[in-house]
């Protein structure tokens, strides 16, 4: 009976959620893909093989039980393929909208290399919990019984997040430190609307405080609070702070006004659609309307930068990336969105320098791919003598992002780091050398995604209160 539900890979077509025409989608910041009607979500799911090996789920980061969640919405048995898929995932909803599918789970899907297009696991895993959201399936937090111990948690992002469910759900009291004045980390301020919509966050967000984590907000731990102070408030601490330092182009002019990065534009660009008062915005210094944009750098940063001009209504968005198409790092899809959308790439280009004291060109040395090097993409050479400037009334640096240099900032200098300025932290329990502090999340890996956050963080969270419990049982003796 079951399996007559599954198998359609044959007869049923791949189909997405519709996606909004760009014309449209253009003119705000809201999601552009649309929800499955309660019947397409279970026709779509009902395409899965059932193949005996789930790829799928081995390359799903929180390892999730795909194929029993995508039966169960086949059989329009919703509620139960919502409690299996929240059992490994703290965020299913968002991991459906951000997750690079095509990476991951979707991308080793069985159909999908038999030629068949894969199942849409990602949008079926969105629609699973926005329906559980819709009809009061999501529990409230509610610890069985209380705990007195406490655990610090320095950053409010996807890894701190997804801990603090986890220990919070256990009785322990928790507490999030974070800087900004809203939590989520990037999933709020880096993040754009159109691909994770903010109410999203903030429903999670409002479950969490509503469940008992409280959140020091507006709280810069090394400057408003000392991490020593942090440590010894609580029986343990976990650091999930990201990576926040921006790499930098060495080239001439690169100081010029009108050069910004990533991270300010789409912060300032967020805050907007939160409504907050954004003077750098009003001003224009991050603000793309009316502008000649060049975004540089070819990954997600600068997908989401080149998206969010378009929808400011930069005059033209162009992006320079030094190798071609096929060997960019950001997710194919969003490229493609990026290219529907308006958005010109200017293959194997790379930045020589900047013209004027407020900027208005780019100086672009063309490039083409030579042999591999050690890692084993091709290295992008220099054409001599192809220079040209492209003009630009603001240039977007997305080259990507390094860890701050936290033993100096937080004085603990005893805190090892690796050789990246990244925390040493153990693969498994994520515990640091310092006795009772863990580390979760681009803290650890380096620029990475919101799902491998959730999953350090839920990893975390256990090693946590098996150390929190070793520490009682050994006052006890
Ligand atoms: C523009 C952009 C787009 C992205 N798009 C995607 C995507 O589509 N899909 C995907 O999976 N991933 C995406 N990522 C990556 C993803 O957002 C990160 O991998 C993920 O958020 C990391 O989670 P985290 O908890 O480690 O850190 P973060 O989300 O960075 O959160 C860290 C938090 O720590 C706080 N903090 C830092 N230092 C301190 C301090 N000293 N005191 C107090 N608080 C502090 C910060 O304010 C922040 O709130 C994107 C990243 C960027 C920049
Ligand atoms: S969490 Fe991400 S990788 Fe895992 S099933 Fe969901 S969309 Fe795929």
């Amino acid at each position: 009976m079951a399996q007559q539900k599954m198998l359609k890979f044959v007869d049923v077509e791949r189909e997405m959620p519709e996606k909004r025409p760009p014309d449209l989608r253009k003119q705000d910041f809201d999601e552009i893909y649309g929800e499955y009607a309660r019947e397409k979500a279970a026709e779509q799911a009902g395409r899965c093989s059932q193949c005996g090996v789930p790829y799928c789920q081995t390359h799903c980061p929180l390892h999730n039980n795909i194929p029993d969640w995508l039966r169960l919405t086949a059989e329009g048995r919703l509620q139960e393929a919502y409690e299996l898929s929240q059992a490994t995932n703290t965020f299913p909803e968002i991991c459906g909208r951000i997750c690079p599918q095509d990476r991951l789970c979707e991308g080793n899907c069985v159909i999908e290399q038999s030629g068949h297009g894969t199942v849409t696991i990602g949008s079926v895993e969105k629609y699973i919990t926005d329906t559980a959201w819709e009809q009061g399936w999501v529990k409230p937090i509610q610890p069985h019984q209380e705990r007195p111990e406490s655990v610090g948690i320095i950053g409010a992002g996807p890894g701190g997040l997804a801990a603090a469910d986890v220990l919070r759900r256990k009785g322990f009291q928790v507490v999030v430190y974070d800087r900004y004045d809203r939590a989520g980390g990037l999933m709020t301020y880096g993040i754009p609307g159109f691909k994770l919509e903010k109410d999203v966050v903030m429903k999670r967000i409002d479950q969490l405080e509503q469940g008992g984590v409280e959140f020091v907000l507006n709280c810069n731990v090394g400057d408003d609070i000392s991490f020593e102070d942090i440590r010894s408030k609580h029986n343990a601490v976990l650091i999930a702070t990201g990576v926040y330092k921006s790499r930098d182009l060495q080239a001439p002019g690169v100081g010029a006004q009108g050069i910004v990065r990533a991270i300010d534009f789409l912060t300032a660009s967020n805050r907007k659609s939160f409504g907050d008062d954004v003077p750098e915005f009003d001003s224009g210094e991050l603000n793309a309307e009316g502008k000649r944009v060049v975004v540089i750098g070819g990954g997600d940063t600068a997908m989401d930068c080149v998206r969010t001009s378009v929808r400011q209504g930069a005059k033209s968005v162009k992006c320079l990336y030094r190798r071609d198409k096929t060997n960019m790092p950001g997710s194919q899809r969003e490229v493609n969105n990026a290219e529907e959308e308006g958005v010109e790439f200017v293959w194997l280009s790379a930045p020589k320098g900047f013209t004027g004291d407020t900027v208005d060109g780019v100086m672009v040395q063309k490039m083409r791919l030579g042999s591999p090097d050690a890692t084993g993409r091709q290295a992008p050479e220099i054409i001599e003598g192809s220079d040209y400037v492209e003009e630009a009334d603001l240039v977007i640096k997305a080259l990507g992002f390094e860890p701050e240099e936290l033993p100096a900032l937080w004085n603990v200098p005893e805190l090892e780091v690796t050789r990246w300025g990244t925390i040493k932290a153990d693969f498994q329990t994520h515990a640091t050398n310092l006795p009772g502090v863990y580390a979760v999340g681009d803290i650890v890996r380096g620029a990475s995604l919101v799902v491998w956050a959730i999953r350090d963080g839920r990893e975390a969270a256990d090693a946590i209160m098996n150390y929190i419990n070793g520490t009682r049982s050994i006052a006890a003796e």
